[in-house]
């Protein structure tokens, strides 16, 4: 099959969150079994075209690969709208105001490169809002090309103003409840649930959730109509990438067959954060976007609690001043105990996955989530509250799971892990080798993906 998956960001020419990860992980798994996969992005300035050896083939079209793969990966080449910004989608919290033209130029991009380079995909795998407007094109024009479009993230409805409509190539027949109107305004995530073949997301229980009104985020109505046609496959990670036996970033390599040697990277962790390095005390990692989302409200109310149970608590991320300022405070408040470093590195947080002893993912929702499975590979034991990908994939016995949204709950679960670590005897170092065996690498969502694909394929 001939399969064209599109995506605003790819590792590791390109990363904001989850998104990149799939987009650089799955094509390749895709092409391992034997399919024929192309990868579509935009070129922003941050992907410097010579370390990644890419290839121009005209003014708008640039080339390269995946590595540790054949899959190949064309750029779109727009300066104004891609090569000269410093960032993807946003500065400084504020939205470009031209995401509605830039992104409509990058899928109506992808529809005449197709043509341009005479390959006709038998699939378009389409992700978030970014690329909504691929399935409304095809479908309204009348295409044979199906399409398939994941949802990484419903709360991200790629929303504007009525008055751009006609700039998206679309009419305004469009401009009804029923297809791309969302209160008043026109959203392109939403011309993808409507149009795309089939939607998927990224994990089963997920699928579930957004067909409700609590996660649905206004659309789970038009889920739940199409409920048939929604699809849920837990992500996997890339184990080329992510595996703490080769990772160049981290202190001391290890594996499952030498769990000792994890203790260097924690102890190299305590130091670069500037904490006491002590071994005995049980250290808490986080890596993720300061959202809402992600359930720092609730862990800003257990926070003082947290700091009296004499653990370390490690934090690297960017988002919403608001928690830059609260984890600030805290790590004046608290100096010996709280560590943060506000920022978005690669480096860094393959550190903190290694030289933790728990990774914590209080999400108030959470698609599939990548931070715990990362986590399992690393050894690292994972609480998480029940949600989303977090329930599917952190089972009794792996992790420490809280299910009620609540600074209480939170801190049971924080409470149970500390005093789990504490017996720090043979049930610990067992639990870390049963959880670093699991296996959540691309294979078994991979073959998933395709029968999707059969499927969908017109
Ligand atoms: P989301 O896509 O909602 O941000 P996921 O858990 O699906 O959450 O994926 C997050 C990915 O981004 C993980 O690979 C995580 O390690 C990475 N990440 C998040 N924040 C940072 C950061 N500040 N620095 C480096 N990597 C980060």
């Amino acid at each position: 099959m001939k399969i064209l998956f599109v995506s605003s960001e790819v590792v590791p020419f390109a990363k904001t969150g989850g998104l990149a990860d799939v987009a650089g992980a799955l094509p390749k798994a895709l092409s391992a079994l034997g399919e024929e996969v192309i990868v579509f992005t935009p070129r922003y300035k941050k992907t410097d075209p010579v370390k990644f050896k890419l290839k121009s083939i005209n003014p708008e079209i640039s080339v390269g690969t995946l590595p540790g793969s054949k899959v190949k990966v064309y750029f779109f080449e727009h300066y104004d709208f891609f090569g000269s910004r410093e960032e993807l989608y946003q500065v400084k919290g504020c939205d470009y105001p031209d995401n509605l033209e830039r992104f409509t130029a990058f899928c109506q991009k992808v529809l005449s490169f197709i043509k341009e380079i005479g390959w006709t995909p038998d699939v378009i795998h389409c992700n978030d809002w970014q690329t909504g407007l691929i399935p409304a094109h095809l479908k309204t024009g009348g295409s044979k090309i199906a399409s398939v479009y994941s949802v990484h993230n419903m709360e991200y409805l790629g929303l504007f103003s009525k008055e751009k409509l006609l700039s998206t190539g679309l009419g305004w027949e469009e401009y009804t409840p029923e297809k791309m109107e969302f209160w008043n305004n026109i959203s392109l995530g939403k011309a993808g649930l409507v149009y795309a073949d089939a939607v998927c997301t990224v994990s089963e229980t997920y699928a579930k959730e957004i067909q409700t009104p609590e996660y649905g985020c206004g659309l789970d109505g038009l889920l739940r109509e199409r409920s048939k046609d929604v699809y849920g496959i837990v992500n996997g990670i890339d184990y080329d990438i992510w595996d703490p036996a080769i990772d160049p970033c981290i202190a001391k390599h290890y594996s499952a067959d030498n769990i000792e040697d994890k203790l260097e990277n924690k102890l190299e962790l305590q130091k670069d954060f500037n904490l006491p390095m002590v071994a005995g005390i049980p250290l808490i990692g986080i890596v993720s976007r300061l959202a809402d989302q992600k359930g720092f409200d609730i862990l800003a109310g257990a926070i003082e609690e947290i700091m009296k149970l004499k653990c370390q608590l490690v934090l690297l991320g960017t988002g919403d001043p608001k928690y830059h300022k609260l984890f600030t405070e805290m790590m004046v408040k608290y100096p010996e105990h709280i560590s943060v470093k506000l920022g978005f590195n690669a480096a860094l947080a393959q550190q903190i996955y290694a030289g933790s002893d728990f990774f914590l993912m209080p999400s108030r929702y959470e698609p599939c989530g990548l931070g715990q499975l990362i986590s399992f590979r690393y050894g690292t034991i994972p609480i998480v509250r029940k949600t989303g990908g977090l329930a599917d994939t952190v089972h009794p016995g792996e992790g420490f799971i809280f299910e009620e949204y609540s600074s209480s709950a939170l801190l049971d679960s924080i409470k149970r892990a500390v005093a789990f670590h504490k017996k720090n005897g043979a049930a610990w170092k067992e639990q870390l080798r049963r959880i670093m065996e699991l296996d959540y690498s691309w294979g078994s969502s991979a073959k998933k993906y395709i029968e999707l694909y059969r499927k969908v394929k017109l």
